[in-house]
């Protein structure tokens, strides 16, 4: 008998909604009150520090040694008001959390007293142990000498009772050893792009900023049950588990009514996001049981991407208080929904204007048409990097199953831009066009905003939709931090954007007026990049093979799809745009390749200890009493009879002993495999043995014990169902 399985079911029909001590002020008043914003800074700085500071953020411009001092000291005096005691440089290193390293700002002083310091060398540059976060072989591990420095564009910020200063994470020798630097390092170079051609269009524009709206999915699951799931406590899915009777066909999940106990979690999540400034905007259920989303109003990128990974850590800690845990894996459950984190990306201008918005006259809408061409041009051209930018272990098991975009990166656009964009295909041409011809495009191109307003459509099913106003990156996993994929995306369309700059300059050094060169250009990237257009059922057979007969590449494997970094094409383009020189680029390969191995690695050593330590025995179990039982039905029955009487029993015992043994078998032919592996020189091949060999073990056990889990009577097994996980809440 299961006894961590029952109490727990047990314990949850005793939980309640914890109740939340809502803030007694309105949230416009408490908003943002553990940050140093601008507003503090106004309070805390002298002049000459708070234009330095804003000066940084809106130019990138240095920051002098002296004016460090100032702020460090600016910074204390605030933290210290909200009752800090501690500080940390607070930063994103390659294994995909955050990390921090908690320093007191005390410090005792010669005449034995103690007082608060902390000082400009503090803010700007500190050198945290870090032998021991990836770095791919950049910093040699014996000078464990990793420098973090301050990201003055995102604000610090205080949790608890501790002051947390964003930095970016570099080696000795200036590589990136984080997301954030290549992060910062592309918009930057976006900003350079994009201003280059807005003027183009409105001489007024001198600084372009990426925006970034997340939409977080995630699980929750009763703690209790979670740590009936070893599984699940340790890989963060489930390896094993056979589908519930009931579970998302009804679609009655989907913006139902958030139950009591989830409301109570979401309800003290936002207060603390609010505190840090996080404008969480939206809050439901989605597809699956158990599956929830929020979601907030879109920021500029590197504050997004910060807010975002700040927002997880809170969620994780918070949904302890409710006696839940929060699942951010891709694929908890095998046949439910999974969870994703579209990446709602635009441009914006210092003039007010989004770039991806049409707007109300017709040169207005050609700079959208050029801001759009180029978006999809810049898709088509790196399809397989923004496929290998969004990949991992997680990711792989949610691509193309149920409910996410297949690995086939496409564009959705929707009917009507479809139409104009064939339009311009077909209607501008090399020749010199007629004054009448030029008015009738132009006065088509005017009409935009019109035909984009009844524009209702809407495709879920694309991993890269034109959404009105915006571009949705759909293919991103719930885990990832988003770095990543802003920073593939954020490069490949500045490249193309450096591109487009030198057509429309080339054409018009041959005497082609601006307006007319533009749309050459334009014309030319339309044709060019028509076969990542794609507005039909994503998710269908028919896409799949439609994608093929396109030259569309589908790469389902995790190490297959990285490689696209490792071509000579992407690192040209990546060292051009100073975003990943080589070393970096080699180094973040390896660090991916090896956290991918260690995920399978650890998930095939939880799978086997649980087959052989909890599945097998119940069901030895379970069939020793079906034995006693065949025994009984001798005793007390005729020949002829017994044969018909125990048939069933018979057949499940048979069944279950063919199950056990075949489980048995391909764990011990697995671990013979692992150990094959682990003894690999090379992390290419660790990686490509775990993902081509390993891998498909796993489902195979799975198979097996899916179906002992319908045959072993309930009382007797040991771990949580599917049906118990996604309905108690
Ligand atoms: P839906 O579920 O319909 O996609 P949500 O409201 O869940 O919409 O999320 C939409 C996200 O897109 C929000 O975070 C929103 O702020 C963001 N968004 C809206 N406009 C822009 C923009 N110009 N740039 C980036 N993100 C944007
Ligand atoms: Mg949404």
């Amino acid at each position: 008998m299961s006894h961590l399985r029952f109490s727990a079911l047990e314990d949850i029909r005793k939980r309640k909604a914890v109740e939340v001590q809502l803030p007694s002020v309105k949230t416009s008043e408490y908003f943002g009150s553990n940050v140093f914003d601008l507003k503090k800074m106004q309070e805390y700085l002298s002049e000459e520090a708070y234009e330095s500071v804003k000066q940084a953020v809106e130019r990138g411009s240095k920051i002098e040694r002296k004016v460090a001092e100032q702020i460090a000291s600016g910074i204390k005096s605030w933290a210290l008001d909200r009752g800090a005691t501690h500080y940390t440089h607070w930063f994103q290193p390659l294994h995909g959390t955050t990390a921090e390293k908690h320093d007191a700002f005390f410090q005792p002083t010669k005449d034995g007293g103690v007082i608060e310091n902390f000082g400009g060398d503090k803010l700007v540059q500190q050198e945290p142990d870090a032998s021991s976060f990836p770095s791919g072989g950049i910093r040699n591990t014996f000078e464990a000498r990793g420098y973090t420095a301050w990201d003055p564009s995102s604000p610090a910020f205080v949790i608890g009772t501790t002051l947390c200063i964003p930095t970016i994470f570099v080696s000795y020798t200036g590589e990136a050893l984080d997301y954030k630097t290549p992060l910062l390092r592309s918009l930057n170079l976006l900003d350079k792009a994009a201003v280059e051609i807005c003027q183009l269009f409105d001489r007024n524009v001198t600084k372009v900023n990426g925006t970034l709206g997340w939409e977080q999915e995630y699980f929750l699951v009763d703690e209790a049950l979670y740590h009936a799931r070893p599984d699940l406590m340790l890989t963060k899915r489930t390896l094993m588990g056979h589908a519930s009777a009931k579970d998302q066909q009804l679609a009655d999940n989907y913006f139902g009514s958030i139950p009591e106990r989830v409301m109570s979690f979401m309800k003290e999540i936002e207060i603390e996001a609010y505190k840090l400034g996080i404008p969480i905007k939206t809050r439901h259920n989605e597809v699956a049981p158990n599956q929830f989303e929020c979601a907030p109003v879109y920021e500029e990128i590197n504050l997004a991407v910060d807010h975002n990974q700040l927002l997880m850590d809170i969620m994780d800690k918070i949904a302890r208080h409710h006696n839940f845990r929060v699942l951010f894996h891709e694929k908890p459950y095998k046949g439910v929904n999974g969870s994703g984190k579209h990446c709602n990306w635009s441009l914006a201008t210092n003039t007010g204007v989004n770039l991806l918005s049409p707007g109300k006259t017709p040169k207005s809408n050609l700079q959208f048409l050029t801001f759009l061409i180029n978006t999809i041009k810049a898709v088509h051209d790196w399809q397989d990097l923004l496929r290998a930018s969004i990949m991992s272990s997680g990711n792989s098991h949610r691509l193309g199953a149920h409910e996410a975009p297949p690995a086939i990166i496409s564009v959705f656009i929707g009917e009507q831009l479809t139409k104009m964009l064939d339009e311009i295909a077909s209607r501008v041409s090399t020749k010199k066009m007629t004054p009448d011809e030029k008015t009738s495009l132009k006065l088509d191109v005017g009409k935009i905003p019109e035909i984009l307003l009844d524009n209702t459509d809407r495709n879920r099913t694309s991993p890269f939709a034109f959404t009105g106003n915006r571009f949705e990156f759909r293919a991103i996993g719930s885990s990832a931090n988003t770095s990543n994929p802003m920073t593939t995306l954020n490069t490949v369309v500045s490249n193309q954007l450096m591109e487009f700059t030198r057509d429309v300059k080339a054409l018009r050094k041959n005497g082609v007026k601006k307006d007319e060169a533009i749309f050459q250009v334009l014309k030319d990237y339309i044709v060019k990049s028509k076969k990542i257009r794609f507005e039909g059922d994503g998710y269908s057979e028919s896409w799949i093979k439609e994608a093929e007969k396109r030259g569309l590449s589908n790469i389902k494997d995790v190490p297959d799809s990285f490689s696209a970094f490792m071509t000579k094409k992407s690192k040209d383009m990546f060292s051009a745009c100073h975003v990943l020189s080589e070393v970096e680029i080699n180094a973040r390969f390896d660090i991916r390749l090896e956290r991918f191995t260690k995920k399978v690695q650890i998930e095939s050593r939880v799978l086997g200890d649980l087959a052989i330590n909890h599945i097998i025995p119940t069901c030895i179990n379970f069939q020793t009493k079906l034995i006693e039982n065949v025994n009984g039905l001798k005793e007390v029955s005729s020949k002829e009879d017994f044969k018909r009487l125990s048939s069933l029993q018979m057949d499940t015992i048979l069944d279950i002993s063919e199950r056990i043994n075949a489980v048995k078998k391909l764990v011990n032919e697995m671990k013979e495999e692992r150990k094959k592996a682990n003894k690999m020189e090379k992390i290419l091949d660790q990686a490509n043995a775990y993902s081509k060999i390993i891998k498909p073990y796993l489902l195979e056990i799975r198979s097996h014990i899916d179906r002992l889990e319908l045959i072993v009577d309930d009382r007797m097994w040991p771990m949580p169902k599917y049906r118990e996980l996604l309905f108690n809440r």
